[in-house]
């Protein structure tokens, strides 16, 4: 892959800003350089751009390099940042599954990039030749999302490696629910796919959706990209300093996701057997998603009740289904007993 003919020109040509704490890393005693203010420390000095102390601990957690890991502002923001460093407005464009997770249509919108949708098929599976036919001299970007949102089943690695075998350009994988689904994850592909990137956040079996943290894996080119275009100081010291905090207790992480996937294999038997339920398609991630005869019936029931999912009834292939978090266990209670009122 040569990744400067995927690259927008101007990208390649950018002159990245150089901030003061570029220019200089090492152990001075008196920083003069930055036009910080002196008291109010330490939040009076900007962050490390780079994140190195949270890389390293994200490298090992990983099995990973520091050199591997773009960190940004949620995931949002490598996605918006692979869009606007790769596809031309008005020329290039990009293809998804569908359905999937909002934001690539949202970001494809903002950068003027067209945005082509290739559906999954009924049982929610990758059309490896739909996809590849979706594709033109002009595609830069293929994204696919595993465990996929809404459907909440992990795509075949296999497909995902095909596709990144034959498609040009780059293939992003969105692994924001990976945690429950670890055995699924494309991480150790990486070293072998150069146009592969891999997206993992805090958001979701961190429990860390405020602090906005998120991940790219990828190789060191494609990393160098995005570090080149992102802003300066894209993470604040306040997040850097929790993920760190938070980095060390990944046992209690390890706890939630176990907790949290016992709560769904619980909730999915309980919600099959109430009459208005169809079907509880199969999840690797920690939500589910339910067909039911009148799925927005049931869901302004719901709001009613001060319950609130999310209706998914007007989505490809999500027709009267609703997509419901698993929750703690009084939460999810909350909801079966709100259900079991409708009976
Ligand atoms: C929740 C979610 C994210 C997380 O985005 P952040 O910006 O990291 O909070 C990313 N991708 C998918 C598919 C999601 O469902």
């Amino acid at each position: 892959m040569e990744l400067n003919k995927l690259l927008r020109k101007n990208i390649q040509n950018l002159k990245p800003y150089s901030s003061a704490r570029d220019e200089y890393t090492g152990d001075a005693m008196v920083f003069l350089d930055a036009n910080e203010n002196p008291f109010n420390e330490p939040y009076n000095r900007y962050p490390d751009p780079l994140q190195k102390m949270v890389k390293e601990k994200i490298a090992v957690l990983k099995k990973t390099d520091a050199q591997h890991i773009f960190l940004g502002n949620g995931s949002d923001e490598p996605i918006d940042l692979l869009i606007r460093a790769f596809c031309e407005p008005g020329t290039d464009n990009i293809v998804t599954i569908d359905p999937t997770y909002g934001m690539y249509q949202v970001a494809a919108d903002i950068s003027g990039v067209e945005l082509r949708k290739v559906s999954l098929t009924d049982s929610f599976e990758l059309n490896i030749n739909d996809l590849l036919g979706a594709c033109d001299k002009n595609t830069k970007l293929v994204f696919l999302c595993s465990p996929n949102n809404p459907t909440g089943n992990s795509l075949r690695k296999e497909a995902m490696l095909e596709l990144a075998n034959n498609f040009e350009g780059i293939v992003v994988v969105d692994e924001a629910y990976i945690d429950f689904a670890p055995g699924k994850t494309l991480l150790p592909e990486l070293e072998h796919y150069p146009n592969l990137v891999i997206l993992q956040t805090f958001s979701k079996a961190w429990g860390m959706a405020g602090i906005r943290l998120g991940m790219a894996f990828a190789g060191t080119a494609i990393i160098d990209v995005l570090n080149k275009i992102k802003y300066p100081y894209n993470l604040n010291i306040l997040t850097q300093e929790k993920a760190m905090e938070l980095l060390d207790k990944k046992v209690s992480v390890q706890k939630w996701v176990k907790l949290l996937i016992a709560e769904r294999e619980k909730m999915e038997k309980l919600l099959v057997d109430f009459p208005f339920v169809v079907k509880v398609y199969p999840s690797d991630a920690n939500f589910l998603l339910v067909k039911m005869h009148d799925a927005p019936g049931i869901y302004n029931y719901l709001v009613e009740e001060g319950i609130i999912v999310r209706n998914r009834s007007t989505v490809h292939l999500c027709a009267n289904s609703l997509r419901i978090t698993i929750g703690n266990s009084e939460e999810n209670e909350a909801l079966l007993g709100a259900l079991k009122k409708l009976i």
